[in-house]
């Protein structure tokens, strides 16, 4: 029998920057696909902002084939769109707030959720204004997407901005990831198995590899990427967020703190990378003209208006925890864009068995290792030896218990969004970071992009189609390990 979700109070969903396009292909999809399922209370709202010229009927018109394509009936699509209303608003202009406040105080019991799916850049503006005209009023929340800054420094501005409007509380900063069902899946297979715990630490696991990679390039948003870079865009936030759940010590309970304050201690506990150490422990990589999917593709360069840039869009590291539990476990990290495939995978490797009494005609005894598939589908898989069935003598083979949730569950899972925009009206921010988290973050990163900046290198070639440069092979491959690319 499956749970039925838990219901939701009504609710205003207000969507600035609402004909962008994270709104327009991710936050109404998935708020409609809420919908189908029933969570969305009658007389909630939802209200597109940005400075367009439109009014509700032409920004449900602009909404109508994303929301038929994200799978509902005409006529669902059309009682859906009857909640979805629209504003033109200026995040940095007076005219037309008075109207909003007037519309939003219409509703004074709703939960109201502030969704900034912005640029950063407006953050401090829009939360000025919804200070200064009332409207963070009962049950309120702001929800910030990434980036959160680029850099310490500007990450404290924002935070600091923000959080002269709405508390630590009401704040809630996105990252996606953690949304995803095979991270909450993560929770439940550490800490809801006898299985797992014991075994989890230096002395039975060899190493994790986190990687997330891409098969697009920067395509339109060359302008946006020069500015950030796999690192930022990639590593500060989602990868460390994932590094935090493989290796957070149990929380106490599930409540938002119990969890965030764990995730914190291992943030806190990553061994600095800097000038000193940089070389050894990092490789940039920048695409150029190759393949991707059979067709021929262009540089980075190439894509780029100004044509020079030392911006990475392929980072490998090896990062070390120090602490107990950690010590002496690397964790490989990499995500690049115009990679082969498009995946997102967390790979725990466990040690190999201390003594094989198997000869050398049962063939080669593989370490187990846990695979945990982020996208494109998500699922996990166990990799264990077993004897190959039949006669023939003792003969070894590495396979999978493979759990797609897919097959699994036979249902789709629901997109990350749809359960993080949920989470937001109920008031849970266990599933976001927490201000000191992304501090923490950053304390890591920061000496990371002033070592590569203070070396003055350009990152290493590679081409596209490639699994990044040879240097980030060397980098694993010098202890003696692999990356895991034959998972299938
Ligand atoms: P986008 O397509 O460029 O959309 C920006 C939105 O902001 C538009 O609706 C724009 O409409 C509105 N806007 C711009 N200036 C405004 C102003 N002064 N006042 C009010 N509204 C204004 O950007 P996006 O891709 O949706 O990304 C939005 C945010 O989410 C960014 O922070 C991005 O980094 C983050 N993000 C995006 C994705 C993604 O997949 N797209 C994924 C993760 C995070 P008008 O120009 O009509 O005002």
């Amino acid at each position: 029998m499956t749970a039925s979700p838990q219901p939701v109070e009504p609710f205003d969903l207000v969507i600035f920057g609402g004909t962008g396009d994270l709104a327009v292909r991710k936050l109404l999809p998935a708020l409609f696909h809420r919908f189908l399922d029933g969570q969305i209370p009658a007389g909630s709202r939802i209200i597109g902002i940005a400075r367009e010229a439109l009014d509700d009927d032409g920004y449900r018109g602009s909404l109508r084939s994303a929301l038929v394509e994200a799978g509902g009936a005409q006529a669902k699509v059309e009682e859906f769109l009857g909640q979805v209303g629209y504003r033109p608003l200026d995040a940095r202009k007076d005219e037309g707030w008075d109207s909003f406040a007037a519309l939003i105080s219409e509703q004074p019991e709703h939960v109201r959720v502030f969704y900034l799916s912005t640029s950063p850049e407006l953050f401090v503006d829009i939360c000025n204004r919804l200070g200064s005209y009332g409207l963070n009023r009962g049950q309120s929340r702001v929800v910030l997407e990434k980036p959160i800054g680029r850099d310490l420094a500007s990450a404290n501005q924002i935070n600091d901005a923000v959080g002269r409007v709405f508390d630590e509380s009401q704040t809630f900063r996105i990252d996606h990831y953690l949304g995803k069902e095979t991270v909450q899946n993560l929770l439940a297979l550490r800490f809801g198995n006898a299985l797992f715990e014991p075994l989890w630490n230096a002395g039975h696991i060899d190493h994790v590899q986190i990687t997330v990679a891409e098969t697009l390039g920067v395509g339109r948003r060359g302008a946006y990427y020069d500015r950030a870079g796999a690192l930022r865009d990639m590593v500060q936030n989602h990868i460390l967020q994932l590094l935090c759940m493989v290796a957070m010590e149990p929380p106490a309970s599930l409540t938002p703190d119990a969890v965030r304050d764990e995730k914190l201690k291992v943030l806190r506990s990553l061994r600095p990378i800097d000038e000193s150490n940089a070389a050894q422990f990092t490789v940039r990589g920048q695409y150029r003209a190759g393949a991707a999917e059979g067709q021929g593709v262009p540089g980075y360069l190439e894509e780029l208006e100004g044509g020079k840039s030392h911006t990475e869009t392929f980072v490998a590291l090896k990062a070390e925890i120090e602490n107990w539990r950690w010590a002496g476990v690397p964790f490989y990290l990499r995500t690049g864009k115009r990679l082969p495939e498009r995946v997102s995978e967390i790979v725990v490797v466990f040690k190999a068995v201390p003594h094989s009494i198997f000869g050398a005609s049962a063939g080669p005894l593989a370490q187990n290792r846990l695979v945990l598939r982020l996208q494109p589908d998500e699922g996990v898989k166990l990799w264990l030896t077993i004897k190959h069935p039949g006669p023939g003598g003792l003969r070894l083979r590495h396979v999978p218990l493979d759990m797609s949730f897919a097959e699994a569950f036979g249902v789709s899972q629901p997109d990350a969004y749809e359960r993080l925009l949920l989470d937001v009206v109920r008031g849970n921010p266990t599933l976001f970071m927490r201000r000191d988290e992304v501090e923490a973050a950053w304390q890591w990163a920061d000496p990371i992009l002033a070592a590569w900046a203070a070396s003055g290198e350009a990152p290493r070639p590679y081409t596209a189609g490639t699994w990044g440069p040879s240097a980030a092979v060397a980098l694993i491959e010098r202890d003696g390990r692999t990356w895991d690319e034959d998972s299938e």
